[in-house]
């Protein structure tokens, strides 16, 4: 898969390409990312690619001609199937599913991170395809928002994690929350691990995994239980679940 950002900060975007998942899945050539600098196609020596906000008020607005040539340019490089995503605060709630969803599709992706107060709208209005928004909160730029989008996306694409089955357990995929996960020591803090997982038995580990998925999502996320259809077994040890804590 094919990423290009469009960013006045590419160095921040080290940290992403130098570790983790998102850094391995590119060594290996299972993804790749750059970063574009629309200062790069400002058209003065000062390279300047913010301006004064019409109408007045506090703040400045990125400036369309850099921006729309910079979109341009990745357009370019990444191909005609290539969609251009801006990342805003306006846009639809990125998620699970859309992680998934853009892995899925593997086509180019360009996002372009805002800085300011934003873009000027005639790029927003005719040069980018898709508005996405990490949360109900503002970001002072894009970048760590295309970030999060990056790392999400790339633990779907295929092989970019160590374990193919990793990603499958993990909260949301089948609309629960994870299970609670031990390692040794064998008792830290006085408290040991739970007997089942050192039993053997891997009926018993899971469905005390599938028990401990449903009794979590119904205590901490139970709008997401609600979305959800239990089987009987499900139902059964969410029950079972609910009498153990009194
Ligand atoms: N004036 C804008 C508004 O209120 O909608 C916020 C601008 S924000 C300070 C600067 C840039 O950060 C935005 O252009 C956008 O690219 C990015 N940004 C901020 N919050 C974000 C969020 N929740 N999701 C995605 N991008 C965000």
């Amino acid at each position: 898969m094919n990423i290009q950002v469009i960013s006045i900060f590419p160095a921040m975007f080290d940290a992403l390409i130098d570790h983790g998942v998102v850094g391995r899945a590119i060594r290996e050539q299972l993804l790749s990312l750059s970063v574009l600098n629309p200062r790069d196609y400002a058209g003065d020596k000062h390279s300047t690619i913010d301006g004064r906000p019409y109408g007045g008020g506090p703040g400045m607005v990125m400036t369309p001609e850099p921006m729309a040539k910079a979109i341009d340019a990745a357009r370019q490089q990444m191909g005609a199937t290539a969609k251009v995503v801006h990342l805003s605060p306006q846009g639809q709630r990125f998620d699970h599913a859309a992680a998934q969803m853009f892995a899925e599709a593997s086509e180019p992706l360009i996002l372009l991170a805002g800085r300011y107060e934003g873009v000027d709208q005639r790029v927003l209005d005719h040069h980018v395809d898709e508005h996405w928004s990490i949360g109900d909160y503002v970001l002072s730029g894009g970048e760590l928002a295309a970030m999060v989008m990056i790392d999400a996306i790339a633990r779907w694409i295929p092989d970019s994690l160590g374990n193919k089955e990793s990603a499958q357990q993990d909260s949301f995929v089948d609309g629960l929350l994870d299970c609670p996960h031990y390692a040794r020591p064998e008792v830290f803090d006085g408290e040991s691990v739970p007997e089942v997982l050192l039993s053997g038995d891997h009926q018993a580990i899971k469905r005390w995994r599938l028990q401990q998925s449903l009794g979590r999502t119904w205590q901490l996320r139970p709008d997401l239980l609600e979305k959800l259809e239990l089987t009987d077994e499900q139902a059964q040890l969410l029950e079972e679940f609910k009498l153990n804590l009194k």
